[in-house]
């Protein structure tokens, strides 16, 4: 493995991804976004770098609907408008290409000589496609997604899409830029639950950097099967704060990565604050947590009090 110099990135990166995965956890945070990249070339590196690619079959599933919609869009911006029948056939298939995909990558993990219980093989179930296909009609249904698509043009974007803003690489991107009669819209596809007033506002304060300061925000926040549309117009003053926090969760980032000495030792990295954290770590069989976490748990606080 390199030293641990090089785990500092070249610029400082921020994404929604990596501040949640430090919320829920920073020795996670570290495995994934410090050792698996310098360590790539390590059996143990790339071992961590293909178990956080797996996703839950749930995870999937909203990853479809975000595919599916998107690529309806950009169909229909281009002229052709899907039946109900199409957008079941490519949920259904994209979804079971994406259930493939984590299987094979759990089949490839076989030569890392893992304990068979921490991934399952499993197949697209029909109650989640079902479920996908009636959030993907749902949303290509409502009227500020049909008023979207009747005006104007609109640009797909990826979330690898990024901006530097404040020498710090953001990945924040819209799904769409939509450009009408009433100026720059950027759209937003928020699938995983309700987010506080307060996180709402600083995610559209981040995503109208991807337009102008009079550009509009819509967020489409699912939550129990149903969407919810915000539109927001952030003001400068929202903005700046938003960007304040990013420069503390860089602050935090760093400190969880200072916290690895320089034999890439992981004791001081702190474990999740609770088992549940644990539950679905894609990186559970290594770390000390997996032999009973309340264990791990207070031999980690004797060593960082020494
Ligand atoms: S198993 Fe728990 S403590 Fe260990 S890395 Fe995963 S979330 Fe963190």
């Amino acid at each position: 493995m390199q030293s641990l110099r090089n785990m500092f990135p070249y610029q400082p990166t921020w994404s929604n991804t990596r501040i949640n995965l430090l919320q829920r956890c920073s020795r996670a945070f570290v495995l994934r976004y410090g050792l698996a990249q310098i360590s790539s070339n390590h059996p143990q590196g790339q071992l961590l770098s293909e178990a956080f690619r797996i996703q839950t079959p749930w995870i999937l599933m909203h990853q479809t609907i975000r595919d599916v919609v998107l690529d309806y869009v950009e169909d229909y911006t281009n002229g052709t408008v899907w039946s109900q029948g199409l957008i079941r056939v490519r949920f259904k298939k994209d979804y079971t290409r994406a259930i493939l995909g984590r299987n094979k990558i759990i089949e490839s993990l076989q030569n890392y000589d893992l304990d068979s219980s921490f991934f399952q093989i499993t197949y697209p179930e029909d109650h989640l496609i079902k479920m996908g296909v009636e959030i993907c009609i749902n949303i290509l249904q409502h009227k500020v997604m049909l008023e979207l698509l009747s005006d104007g043009s609109i640009e797909r974007k990826e979330p690898t899409n990024s901006i530097v803003k404040q020498k710090v690489r953001l990945y924040c991107s819209p799904d769409l830029i939509h450009h009408g009669k009433n100026g720059t819209t950027l759209v937003k596809l928020h699938l995983y639950g309700r987010l506080s007033a307060y996180e709402r506002i600083n995610q559209a304060s981040l995503l109208q950097l991807y337009g102008n300061a009079d550009s509009t925000v819509i967020q489409f926040t699912l939550e129990r099967r149903k969407w919810y549309i915000h539109k927001t117009k952030p003001v400068a003053k929202q903005v700046k704060q938003a960007l304040d926090l990013v420069h503390q969760d860089i602050k935090h980032m760093e400190t969880s990565f200072s916290n690895v000495n320089k034999n890439n030792d992981l004791t001081k990295v702190p474990l999740a604050d609770t088992y549940r954290s644990c539950m679905h770590c894609n990186v559970r069989f290594m770390c000390p947590s997996r032999h009973g976490y309340e264990n791990a748990k207070a031999e980690q606080l004797t060593l960082m009090c020494e």
